[in-house]
């Protein structure tokens, strides 16, 4: 088995057993890797071992390998930064965007979402970490971005997604992930049919299950230590 095929299994593990711990199946999380900076090979090395759901960062890169392996049927999850001007690319390719924080953006990709293809999924990406983050929109603000966005066509509406501060205490780690949780929970209350939370990454992915995660987003878990250079 390839290294990659054994650190997916790894990765299975730790949310299973993190689920088991949380009284949840774990079945009702889903892995996502997280292939951003490593090349093609990595993804498909990943897809043998059964790995469908990608997400990448950079809309370039991520064009470049989900056109290169269109044939697999593969999965794409937007999660990075997204600027207006690179929209449509990803109105155009990808399957999921995580990452929206202003309506503007969510907007473009509705009129550039082709008519032939099934409605993007979204996520709304909120801040629960204050100054420490530059991403994201304010907690107080998720409400009506997300009710905007329901009465967007070529758009469907999932959840949310948050990357909190990074810190090694499990109990802060936790309390950041209940908060996002509770945001979630409001948004239902109010009549949005969310059903998505996606957060949880390679060092606190136990902490997000226990909150109530459905999608881990997972890199260096599984392909290794990024090298930016
Ligand atoms: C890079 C990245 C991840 C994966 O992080 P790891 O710590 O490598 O698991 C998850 N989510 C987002 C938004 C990322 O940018």
């Amino acid at each position: 088995m390839s290294a990659i095929a054994d650190n997916l299994q790894a990765v299975q593990a730790r949310i299973s057993d993190a689920a088991a711990l949380a009284g949840r199946s774990p079945d009702s999380i889903r892995l996502l890797a997280v292939s951003k900076t490593w090349p093609l090979a990595c993804v498909v090395a990943a897809a043998d071992a059964g790995q469908r759901a990608f997400g990448e960062n950079y809309v370039q890169e991520g064009i470049d390998k989900l056109t290169a392996i269109a044939g697999r049927n593969l999965e794409w999850h937007f999660i990075g930064p997204l600027q207006s001007n690179k929209s449509r690319p990803v109105a155009e390719h990808f399957d999921w965007v995580h990452s929206i924080e202003r309506l503007k953006i969510a907007e473009r990709l509705s009129s550039q979402r082709p008519a032939y293809l099934p409605p993007l999924q979204i996520c709304v990406q909120v801040n629960v970490s204050g100054e420490a983050s530059k991403s994201g929109c304010d907690p107080d603000e998720a409400p009506a971005l997300c009710q905007a966005i329901t009465t967007l066509p070529g758009l469907q509406l999932r959840g949310l997604m948050a990357i909190p501060e990074p810190t090694d205490d499990p109990a802060a780690q936790r309390a950041a992930f209940r908060r996002v949780r509770e945001i979630y929970e409001s948004i239902r209350a109010a009549g949005l049919p969310l059903d998505t939370l996606s957060m949880g990454m390679s060092h606190d992915l136990e902490a997000a299950v226990a909150e109530g995660a459905t999608i881990v987003r997972i890199g260096t878990a599984i392909f290794g230590e990024r090298n930016y250079t």
